[in-house]
C-alpha cells in the first residue's frame, strides 16, 4: 500500500549559531535557535516519513523538553527513526523544498542529498532538494516542506 507524506518545519535564524540542513553543516554566520542541531530538513522530513503508516510526528517521537535530545545530531534521529518506526516501510522519494534567503544552499545541495539518502538507505537520485527564497519577506527564518512515497512492506 503507498501513501503519501507531508513534513513541515521553520526555525528562527539567530547570530553566531551553526546551519545544520539536511546533515550538512552550511557556512552561514547564523543558525537556528533549537533545542537540537535544529535541523529543519531533516525534522520535516521525520515528519513526512512517519506520518503515513506509524501516525506520529517528530515532536512526539523526540520531545524537545527531554534532555536527552539537547543539541542532538537530527540526522542521527533519523537514522534511528530509519531503523525503528520505519523498519516495515519502503521510502520510494522524498522532495525537499528549502525557503531560505541566505546563504544559498544551491552548491550544498549534492552533499545534502547524498547525506539524506545514507541515513534513510536509499538511492540519492530518490532524494530531491530545491532551493527556494522568501523574497526577502523572512530573512530570519528557515522554513521547509517535504513530501514522501512510502509503502508498507
Ligand atoms: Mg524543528
Amino acid at each position: 500500500m503507498l501513501r503519501v507524506g507531508l513534513g513541515y518545519d521553520l526555525h528562527r535564524l539567530s547570530f553566531g549559531l551553526p546551519l545544520w540542513l539536511g546533515g550538512v553543516q552550511i557556512e552561514s554566520p547564523y543558525g537556528c535557535v533549537a533545542h537540537s542541531d535544529g535541523d529543519v530538513v531533516v525534522h520535516a522530513l521525520i515528519d513526512a516519513l512517519v506520518g503515513p503508516f506509524a501516525h506520529t510526528d517528530v515532536g512526539e517521537l523526540f520531545p524537545d523538553n527531554d534532555e536527552r535530545y539537547r543539541g542532538v545530531r537530527s540526522l542521527d534521529l533519523l537514522r534511528e527513526v530509519r531503523r525503528t518506526t520505519l523498519k516495515e516501510v519502503k521510502i520510494h522519494n522524498v522532495d525537499i523544498v528549502v525557503i531560505l534567503d541566505s546563504p544559498k544552499i544551491a552548491p550544498y545541495r549534492s552533499l545534502i542529498r547524498e547525506s539524506l539518502a545514507e541515513a534513510l538507505g536509499i538511492d540519492k537520485d530518490m532524494v530531491h532538494l530545491k532551493a527556494k527564497t522568501s523574497e526577502h519577506t523572512a530573512c530570519e527564518r528557515v522554513e521547509c516542506y517535504v513530501v514522501a512515497l512510502v509503502e508498507k512492506i
